[in-house]
């Protein structure tokens, strides 16, 4: 049991132990509620790609036990003496961040997620030195900047999600001018239909824009376009249907988990188009030059959100509705549901109910 100065409660969670990737119930430690602190009965946590990554220390960055989750939701039971942003009973979230250094130039401008003392809400370094536990767990303590409002036309199950897959697409779709009413009617192509893809698709719709699905999953095509109203689903392994798309796009997000090349991705943008990779595979990317300089096309990345950036986006999502597609997982069955997430079988987030029946 990890147990660092201040660390008195006690706190149920779920931990993977090592790189069997098992999970088991856990019983670890966290701090007091301090003066900047909110204290959070967790009722549901997303389980989004990244909690698979590190229990399988795919990135070889992972510090056993992991209690993973960063797609929190719950309901405020204690705040500090100088919080007075939120109050008990509050529907609140928390996502990817655990703290921050406050005070840098992306501190400041509230791009906490860029700053490079970041510490992630699960397997990140906390002030204190402590390791962090995720949202696999009955209760957090989270400090007052990192905890955003649930608005409350939004479901606390279903929005878990937006935490981390909702804000990883939301930010550069922002930043690329996807949001803007200038681009309405422009293509954007969404590769890989997972956690991070259908919101992706589900902004990419609210906002005006035409959507293509690029994926390896022939089976997802009818509930894509029936359901998530896609313009258009592409087979990525199907050559025909991929050239027919050549130059076709705008933008394109890619959140393919697994291991890939950009090359073929890249050709279906236009001259100047703009690829965001958000996904973060196991091993490097491809990145072929050819599809690249023939067609001026620009690549870049994007990490999770700002804070300020994820309580707007989590204001847009209540007021256009947009709330994420889930199967609820009982505690109990947290292993089935990550070994169906590593198959691909998921439609299209699995969020675990940790509250169960308890209501707050
Ligand atoms: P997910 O729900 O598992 O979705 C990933 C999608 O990738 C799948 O639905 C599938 O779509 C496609 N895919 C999976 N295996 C494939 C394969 N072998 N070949 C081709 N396509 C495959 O995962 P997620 O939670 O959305 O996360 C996606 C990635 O983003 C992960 O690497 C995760 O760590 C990363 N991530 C990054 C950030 C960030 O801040 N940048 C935040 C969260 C997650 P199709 O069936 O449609 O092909
Ligand atoms: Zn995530």
């Amino acid at each position: 049991m990890e147990v660092t100065p201040n660390h008195t409660q006690t706190v149920a969670g779920w931990a993977a132990m090592d790189e069997s990737g098992k999970i088991v119930p856990f019983t670890f430690k966290r701090r007091e509620n301090g003066v900047d602190d909110v204290t959070i009965k967790v009722q549901y946590c997303g389980m989004c790609h990244t909690d698979l990554h590190f229990i399988h220390n795919d990135w070889g960055i992972t510090m056993y036990p992991v209690v993973p989750g960063h797609e929190i939701t719950g309901v405020v039971t204690k705040v500090g003496t100088n919080v007075t942003g939120f109050k008990v009973g509050d529907r609140v979230g928390v996502g990817c961040i655990a703290a921050s250094c406050l005070d840098c130039d992306h501190c400041r401008q509230s791009e906490e997620n860029y700053c490079d003392k970041v510490a992630l809400t699960y397997n990140g370094i906390f002030w204190d030195g402590s390791v962090t536990y995720g949202g696999y767990s009955n209760m957090v303590v989270a400090h007052k900047r990192f905890v955003v409002k649930i608005p409350d036309s939004l479901p606390l199950d279903a929005a878990a999600p937006l935490l981390c897959a909702g804000i990883t697409v939301y930010s550069p779709m922002k930043q690329h001018g996807m949001l803007d009413a200038a681009a309405k009617g422009r293509r954007l192509g969404v590769v890989g239909l997972g956690g991070l893809g259908h919101v992706a698709v589900k902004f990419g719709k609210a906002f005006g824009l035409d959507v293509t699905v690029i994926s390896s999953s022939p089976a997802k095509e009818r509930e894509a376009r029936e359901s998530l109203k896609v313009d258009n689903f592409v087979v990525s392994t199907d050559q025909k249907q991929m050239q027919a798309m050549t130059r076709k796009l705008d933008y394109i997000i890619d959140t393919v988990s697994a291991t890939h090349s950009l090359g073929p991705i890249l050709e279906l943008l236009k001259v100047n188009g703009k690829l965001v990779l958000v996904a973060a595979p196991e091993k490097p990317v491809e990145l072929p030059s050819f599809p690249l300089i023939f067609g001026k096309r620009t690549v870049s990345g994007s990490m999770t959100g700002g804070m300020k950036e994820t309580q707007e986006m989590m204001d847009v999502c209540g007021e256009h509705n947009i709330t994420c597609d889930i199967e609820l997982v009982s505690t109990d069955r947290i292993n089935d549901a990550l070994d169906r997430l590593a198959r691909n079988d998921v439609r299209y987030r699995f969020v675990i109910n940790v509250g169960g029946d308890s209501k707050l």
